[in-house]
């Protein structure tokens, strides 16, 4: 039986032209934005609205360049992809073959480990390719299983709804103002319910604050019309624009 160093590298060379030629299909290189969503298990790489590709994918796990440690996914509290748990797999393979780096839910690692993980999650999972995303401190693995064609599909729909890409702020949760909101001159904010930044909203529950004006129209028509809709002219603006807004304009 192979030891697990000569299985590994078995593996990544199996990997390294597959995934080359998935990148050059799909023109991987060509997005410069990545944004996923885990409770679908959805990656989306796109370079705007109208330049975008979605696949499903399995979190493998996640390297920390912090404390330079590999987590596999299904020992992951934090990850919320329910399919995660198909990584035990991996883990049962690991141990039919006495291979502890597919055992043990987490160790100490290098940034080359992920590779080799991805490898292997390919060869027992199946799959189209693999993708690392990073963040400030994490890396994390995924194996994508299949491009998703239909854009308008309401999974897609959903999660198109919950990013905006601002100017000051990057990639952040949608918010939304009347346009009488600014920097300038506060105007009062109220809101549809009490919030605060970086708070859970339900499904249905969207940031939403508007200016004094805009309150005394609101009551005066008994609520929102398209009256008082015209009048307030929301518009769309990322969360953290949202809380500076609210600081600015509260009185
Ligand atoms: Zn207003
Ligand atoms: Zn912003």
């Amino acid at each position: 039986m192979k030891n697990y160093d000569e299985f590994a590298e078995a593996e990544l060379q199996k990997l390294i032209p597959l995934q080359e030629k998935f990148k050059q299909e799909y023109d991987l290189d060509s997005f410069a934005n990545w944004f996923y969503e885990s409770d679908a298990s959805i990656l989306r790489l796109y370079n705007d609205d109208e330049d975008e590709i979605f696949f499903k994918y399995i979190p493998i796990g996640s390297y920390s360049l912090s404390s330079e440690t590999w987590m596999w996914s299904w020992f992951n509290n934090s990850s919320a992809e329910s399919n995660k748990s198909e990584t035990l797999k991996i883990k049962q393979f690991g141990k039919e073959h006495n291979y502890k780096k597919l055992i043990d839910g987490t160790f100490a690692s290098d940034k080359y480990d992920g590779w080799e993980f991805l490898a292997t999650g390919l060869s027992i999972l199946g799959g189209i390719g693999v993708y690392k995303v990073n963040s400030e401190n994490l890396e994390n693995y995924f194996l994508l299983t299949e491009i998703i064609e239909d854009k308008s599909s309401e999974e897609i729909r959903k999660i198109k709804q919950k990013i905006v890409d601002c100017e000051n702020h990057g990639l952040g949760r949608p918010a939304f103002v009347c346009q009488h909101l600014n920097r300038e001159t506060p105007n009062g904010f109220k809101e549809a319910f009490e919030t605060s930044l970086g708070m859970e909203l339900d499904e249905d529950d969207d940031f939403q604050a508007w200016c004094d004006d805009c309150e005394k129209v609101r009551s005066e028509n008994k609520g929102w019309n398209d009256e008082t809709m015209e009048f307030a002219k929301i518009k769309l603006v990322c969360e953290e624009c949202y809380f500076d807004l609210k600081e600015f304009n509260q009185k």
